[in-house]
């Protein structure tokens, strides 16, 4: 007995309408960072894990628990992407892209994690992704932030907010590290497994738990913006003054730590309280220690990234609709010699006309159901070519979306009749 095929878990089709909707959206957001600047870069899927392991951090969840990681033939570590930016950065240095460059890139695709797949959390997803290379900011900060609120903007979402925190220099990181270390340490009986382990390794990430129990005990921590260097704190305040002056609204939150040990000072996320408890929509900051980590030269670099599934979602929830894509043409061919004609017809109406969408009827049938494939395709027109018409050297126009008659027109002048009705 066979079975049939199944989907991996939190692997999802993305079907033609949904798709649809997808494209809009990243060709939104494509041509706005393209005004600003942005040039897009492709990059394979896989990567050495250890990349993965050195720069995200071998104790943060991505690299823990969520990475696709295995031996490809010849034996290598291999690991799908859970994220752009590293690869972004293992992309620029092997082809020399930061040698006294600045660069703004961006790049999209499926990331991978195995996480545990519910609403707005899947083991492929969809992001799109930029990065800006060589710029210390914060003026190049605050640019990425007023570019993405753009977007919002331009896509009428409104239910989003935005959150910002510093965490920076790698020293001041390090005297709040023993701040943390000291308060949790007080508090140990209170918390969860998860967290004591990461009193450990790494205590900033226990403020980016998501246990609802823990959240009172995180409240009460110290906060990173009282161990801020001089120089972090000063970046800061120039970013905000930015942000107010291009009318940004934004919250600090001081808990604000991301889940990546690779940022430093600025780091912010859209959050949205639309979407359940999945509420992140855009989540970036600077890292100018990675590529250096990496074996690069000191290179200052900031990015974001937008889950596009969870931008999808939004833009539904906000009243977002996805604009029709439906056909403009639909050609009918019925008896003898018409098929032949109208492939012909077809070919000259799209070179005439261009951008035309136009479907033949393929695999014949009645009038009757010709005109109702037609009426499904959601075409604008449908063309009749019979065989009274081939020989009268005119076609039947016939509106689909309106009560109108049908008309003939001589077929030497559709191409240039159609596309007045096209406008
Ligand atoms: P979360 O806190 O929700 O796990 P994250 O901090 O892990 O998010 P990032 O690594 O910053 O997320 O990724 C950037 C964006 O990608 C997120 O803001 C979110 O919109 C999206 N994203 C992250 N993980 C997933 C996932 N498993 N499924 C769908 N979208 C995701
Ligand atoms: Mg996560």
């Amino acid at each position: 007995m066979s079975t049939k095929p199944r989907t991996i878990r939190g692997m999802n089709d993305i079907l033609p309408e949904a798709s649809n909707t997808f494209r809009y959206l990243e060709s939104v957001i494509q041509s706005i960072v393209a005004s600003y600047g942005y040039s897009e870069i492709r990059l394979p899927l896989l990567e050495h894990t250890e990349l993965f392991k050195r720069s995200i951090g071998e104790t943060t969840d991505i690299v823990e628990k969520e990475m696709y990681t295995f031996l490809d033939r010849n034996g290598e570590s291999l690991t799908l992407r859970p994220e752009a930016t590293v690869g972004m950065m293992r992309a620029g240095m092997t082809n020399g892209l930061f040698h006294n460059q600045k660069q703004k890139l961006w790049t999209s695709g499926p990331m991978f994690r195995y996480e545990k797949p519910q609403q707005g959390r899947y083991r492929q997803f969809y992001q799109f992704d930029v990065e800006a290379i060589g710029y210390e900011g914060p003026d190049v900060d605050a640019e990425l932030i007023i570019m993405s609120a753009r977007m919002w903007q331009q896509l009428g979402i409104s239910k989003i907010k935005l959150e910002i925190n510093s965490l920076g220099i790698p020293e001041a990181r390090a005297s709040y590290r023993d701040a943390l270390v000291e308060y949790f340490t007080g508090v140990k009986n209170k918390l969860d497994e998860d967290s004591i382990r990461r009193l450990e390794q790494n205590p900033l990430r226990i403020l980016d738990s998501k246990n609802p129990d823990m959240q009172a005990i995180i409240e009460a921590a110290p906060m990173m913006l009282d161990y801020l260097d001089e120089e972090s704190a000063t970046h800061f305040s120039e970013l905000r003054t930015l942000l107010d002056e291009a009318g940004v609204t934004y919250i600090v939150n001081p808990r604000l730590v991301r889940g990546l040990d690779y940022y430093s000072r600025t780091v912010f996320e859209w959050v949205t309280d639309a979407l359940g408890s999945q509420g992140a929509v855009c989540s970036g900051g600077r890292y100018d220690g990675l590529v250096q980590k990496l074996g690069g030269r000191e290179t200052t670099a900031i990015g974001w990234a937008i889950g596009i599934e969870r931008l999808v979602a939004l833009y539904k929830a906000c009243g977002g609709q996805t604009p029709a894509s439906d056909l403009d043409v639909y050609i009918v061919a019925l008896g003898e010699g018409a098929l032949e004609r109208a492939f012909v017809l077809a070919e000259e109406l799209r070179d005439a006309i261009a951008g035309i969408k136009l479907e033949m009827n393929l695999g014949g049938g009645s009038l009757k159901s010709q005109i109702k494939r037609a009426d499904k395709s959601g075409a604008e027109f449908a063309l009749v070519l019979g065989e009274q018409e081939l020989i009268d050297g005119c076609i039947g126009l016939k509106p689909m979306r309106s009560s109108d008659e049908q008309i003939n027109i001589a077929l030497e002048e559709l191409a240039e009749k159609l596309k007045q009705k096209l406008l």
